[in-house]
């Protein structure tokens, strides 16, 4: 596995595996590793020749009161796992490498960034299909795997692969829990104990309500509150949102229908998480 933190080094190698007619798999990542990204590194692994993975922390995707500068890192850990996983290549520039002085070009993706978690980060999106952009075009990759967890982020992806003609096939992963079911972040480091006790109460609620939809209830008014109510169960949670939406245009819907998604976030203390579940397959 080779380490790279330079764009022209990076490009090098990447002209040689074209030229070898070799599939490039892609998976971009912020680094410290859990099985989520691993998960993702399996998926691309399988479907390519060579398999790059980046680690970089992008600081013009979090807001200025966010955690970018307590973000947690650990190349050494995060090349170890990466390693044992068969990657090939880890990107890892630093922000001058990605950032030129004087930079001030964006991707924006306009309407699927406005609502969910769009609305309470502004300019997130935008950093983060900004950073994708640039890394699709460093990188050259066949496919890029990216997760369920962040459903917003994969189908804002989506939309910018499709709008700017970018030919890379998006796959994405489902998303890896852990054993009490709370979805694995990096974030989930930040959680103090008694958080950490109460913030499996996120899935619990989203699978209330998928249950409710098995039982035949498909009334999207109804379901949010029951999230709501669910995770108001657990003391130390305060919700940002709770969306019933439409998996393909993240429009709210009023019933449940084939391709329903239901998508939270809550703060437990500092700690923002995010979650989503289908309540209705496609
Ligand atoms: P991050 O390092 O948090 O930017 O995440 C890098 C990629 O891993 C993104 O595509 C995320 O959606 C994905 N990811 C993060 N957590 C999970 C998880 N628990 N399950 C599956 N994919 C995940």
């Amino acid at each position: 596995m080779k380490l790279i933190e330079k764009i022209a080094d990076l490009r090098e190698e990447i002209k040689r595996f074209k030229r070898e007619g070799k599939i490039i798999g892609f998976v971009p990542t912020m680094g410290y590793f859990h099985e989520g990204h691993l998960s993702l590194m399996d998926i691309a692994r399988k479907r390519s020749d060579v398999l790059v993975v980046s680690i970089f922390v992008n600081p013009i995707q979090f807001g200025p009161n966010e955690d970018y500068n307590r973000y947690p890192r650990d190349l050494k850990r995060d090349l170890k796992l990466a390693e044992e996983r068969g990657v090939d290549i880890v990107f890892h520039p630093d922000n001058r490498e990605m950032y030129q002085e004087n930079f001030q070009t964006y991707v924006n993706v306009e309407k699927l960034t406005k609502g969910m978690c769009g609305k309470y980060r502004p300019g997130h999106f935008r950093g983060v299909t900004t950073v994708v952009a640039k890394l699709f075009n460093i990188v050259q990759p066949d496919i890029a795997v990216f997760g369920q967890k962040d459903v917003q982020q994969a189908i804002v992806i989506k939309r910018m692969v499709g709008d700017l003609n970018f030919p890379v096939e998006i796959v994405v992963g489902p998303v890896i829990r852990e054993h009490d079911g709370l979805a694995m972040s990096s974030r989930n480091t930040y959680l103090n104990d008694e958080e950490r006790k109460q913030a499996p109460m996120i899935y619990k609620a989203l699978k209330v309500a998928r249950e409710k939809v098995k039982m035949g209830n498909r009334d999207a008014a109804k379901l949010k509150e029951i999230i709501e109510s669910t995770i108001a169960t657990a003391p130390l949670a305060r919700i940002e949102y709770v969306e019933i939406v439409d998996d393909e245009n993240l429009e709210p819907v009023s019933e449940v229908k084939p391709g329903t998604l239901a998508a939270v976030a809550v703060w437990f203390g500092k700690t923002r998480l995010i979650d989503n579940i289908y309540l209705m397959e496609r």
